[in-house]
């Protein structure tokens, strides 16, 4: 998808927020792969394609259910608002894929519509998906994770 095709309001992009699966970051993944994947434009960030200076950070869910995403979400509007006097239409949030799809390290997360009722709260946009393993895709598309 390009930035001209794009048809989730995520043209006016300028800084996406990786909200990870705390199950998987908090003992195994550095989100390394996640940041690559973004720097490449691949898998969920397909989509942004031929937009540049696009900001990015990552942070942990905190833990099932995800409460404290709204509490981190609300922080960083706050900041948003008060040292760059931008409006939370600039941010796209990814629902990581080890929250969206169910991989080696687990299902699909039980609780995502809550954690995307919180970024909704928030006003800011919430997309699923970041990097997109071809091998996981594999398994899942042979039915080998629940
Ligand atoms: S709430 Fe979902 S994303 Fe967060 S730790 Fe639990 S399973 Fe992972
Ligand atoms: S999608 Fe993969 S690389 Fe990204 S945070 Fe989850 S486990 Fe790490």
């Amino acid at each position: 998808m390009s930035s001209t095709d794009n048809t989730d309001n995520t043209e006016n992009t300028r800084i996406v927020l990786v909200v990870q699966c705390a199950q998987v970051t908090d003992q195994v993944c550095p989100g390394c792969l996640c940041e690559h994947a973004f720097t490449a434009r691949t898998g969920g960030f397909t989509r942004y394609h031929g937009m540049e200076n696009i900001r990015y950070n990552a942070f942990s869910c905190g833990g099932c259910p995800g409460r404290p995403v709204l509490r981190k979400l609300i922080n960083y509007k706050r900041n948003l608002k008060k040292r760059e006097n931008l409006s939370p239409d600039v941010v796209t949030v990814h629902l990581s894929s080890c929250i969206t799809k169910s991989n080696h390290h687990g299902p699909r997360c039980p609780h995502i519509d809550y954690i995307k009722r919180q970024v909704g709260e928030t006003g800011f946009r919430c997309v699923e998906d970041s990097r997109i393993s071809a091998k996981s895709e594999e398994h899942r598309q042979a039915g080998r994770y629940s």
